[in-house]
């Protein structure tokens, strides 16, 4: 048996890999970051070329510290999700760059498409789980068939193949030899069916994207093809494939309705597994296909907070009032409470469940006992606020319970937000000691299509807990605290329609 699963994290910043040994420790890791490209306002793009290069050198990199001969038992990925790309299906050379999720390029076809086609946004609500929104791929591609020259000629003539970043790295892994995608990325274009796990031609064709141009769909725990990689290693299978937030939810060991996972980044991304059951929303989350390890379909629901970390680096960066993240703990923690000020960082909107992107951020409760430590722990404690507000809409929904939250990302490091969220979740929120989570399972994934691991219950002996964070805010106290937030964001929800009621 080879020694080693290896993980292609393929990031909007870098591009990593990690090589994992049996227990899900980190045996070897290598990172690298590469160009972002702002050709206009509200546009991102990434150079295709970029992508596959950085991470064929942190293969390369990551195999070499470990020195050691055909130790792969095989290779998993995870990668940024919706991000878009287009190549020639003779050459291998892209057409245009990537389109990065990020992007909002085609805001105005997608309001469009919301104005004059009610039916069919309902229908693409209905099909795809999703919002239409130009974060997704479909847009995308059809922005790039609409401008390059003789794209769309091209693609009708079956010339073209589109892939988000996982079809384009095992497309270059194979050699060209392979174009697949997984459920759970395809489940981020807004082209597909996730109850019948197919593309949909009626969205396809609003969007004049030929079906020839798609990757074949398979699951998320399975043998797309294999990697020739020369002096690397000859015919390693490239075995699994899930978007990063559902790899997060699968390394974290969610395999069960109810289980739900919250990462602490710059935003947050929060996804319950709702089993076999495709849960439509009432409260603004996403459907989306969860990662499985048996090849059939599951569903959970997603959540997102724009700001979360980002509001912490907005004290380093823009307050100036930390030199470093995690201080943040101590100084949090030098005080009782926020001496009443609550603040809403709602710097770009909000999200769910309250979707207005013309709230700002807001402060409330300010008196002159207000000092820089209540600030800083206000901004600390709404990261907890909104998560606790995503999580509450998802029970709603899923009409679930939950037990505990697990937990990850760089914020999750921070012991006062952690111990802050439980009391306030009144759950267990628990910390594993791998906070690689994203990584792992896609190495998880890839491992149980080759028999590296037998079952889940073998995975599940590998998360092990740091620690866990147990509720022990009186009742009352919780209760005070709910009613303030509430009304710090009834206030920068208010403030988004001023203007009308003022005109
Ligand atoms: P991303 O993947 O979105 O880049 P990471 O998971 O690397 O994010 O987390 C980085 C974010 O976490 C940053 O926004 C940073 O401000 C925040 N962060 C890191 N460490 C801490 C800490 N100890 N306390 C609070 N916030 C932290």
């Amino acid at each position: 048996m080879k020694k080693y699963m290896m993980a292609l994290d393929q990031g909007t910043t870098s591009s990593r890999c990690i090589l994992f040994d049996k227990m899900g420790n980190i045996r070897a890791k290598a990172q690298k970051e590469f160009t972002q490209i702002y050709p206009q306002e509200g546009w991102v793009e990434h150079n295709p070329k970029d992508i596959w290069s950085s991470q064929y050198s942190v293969m390369t990199e990551a195999l070499t510290m470990l020195g050691e001969d055909e130790c792969i038992a095989g290779i998993g990925i995870t990668n940024q999700r919706e991000t878009t790309i287009v190549w020639n299906k003779q050459t291998g050379e892209p057409v245009y760059n990537a389109i990065v999720w990020q992007c909002r390029r085609t805001a105005k076809e997608i309001d469009r498409l919301k104005e004059e086609e009610p039916a069919l946004s309902a229908y693409i609500m209905e099909k795809t789980g999703l919002l239409p929104d130009p974060y997704f791929s479909a847009s995308k591609i059809a922005w790039i068939l609409d401008h390059v020259e003789n794209a769309r000629q091209e693609a009708e003539t079956g010339n073209l193949l589109f892939g988000t970043v996982d079809t384009w790295l095992i497309w270059n892994l194979t050699r060209g030899k392979v174009h697949v995608t997984d459920y759970t990325n395809a489940s981020r274009t807004m082209l597909f069916d996730i109850h019948t796990l197919c593309w949909d031609q009626k969205i396809l064709d609003y969007f004049h994207i030929p079906a020839s141009m798609l990757p074949q769909v398979k699951p998320s725990s399975c043998v797309y093809g294999y990697a020739n990689l020369g002096s690397l290693g000859e015919s390693i299978p490239i075995a699994g494939a899930a978007g990063d937030q559902q790899a997060a939810l699968f390394g974290q060991c969610c395999f069960t309705p109810g289980e739900v996972k919250n990462t602490y980044g710059t935003g947050c991304f929060m996804l319950m597994h709702t089993g076999d059951r495709a849960v439509k929303s009432r409260a603004g989350l996403l459907t989306t296909i969860a990662a499985s390890a048996d090849g059939k379909a599951e569903y959970a629901l997603e959540g997102s907070v724009f700001v979360a970390g980002a509001a912490i680096q907005w004290l380093r960066d823009g307050m100036h009032l930390i030199e470093q993240a995690p201080q943040t703990q101590k100084i949090c923690e030098s005080v009782e409470d926020t001496a009443g000020t609550m603040i809403v960082p709602a710097f770009t909107g909000m999200g769910a469940p309250y979707w207005n992107p013309y709230a700002r951020g807001m402060v409330t409760g300010l008196t002159r006992g207000c000092q820089k430590e209540h600030f800083i722990r206000a901004i600390m404690e709404s990261i907890a606020f909104q998560t606790m507000d995503v999580l509450t809409a998802m029970r709603a929904d899923a009409e679930l319970s939950l037990l505990k939250l697990k937990v990850d990302g760089g914020a999750s490091a921070n012991d006062f937000l952690m111990q802050f969220q439980a009391d306030l979740l009144g759950v267990d929120v628990q910390r594993p000691r791998c906070i690689e989570t994203t990584a792992l399972g896609a190495a998880y994934l890839a491992g149980l299509a080759v028999g590296y691991w037998k079952d889940t219950e073998e995975i599940k002996e590998n998360w092990q807990i740091d620690r866990v964070f147990t509720a022990s805010m009186p009742q009352e106290k919780r209760q005070e605290l709910v009613r303030s937030w509430k009304r710090a964001v009834d206030c920068a929800l208010y403030y988004a329609k001023w203007e009308e009621e003022h005109d």
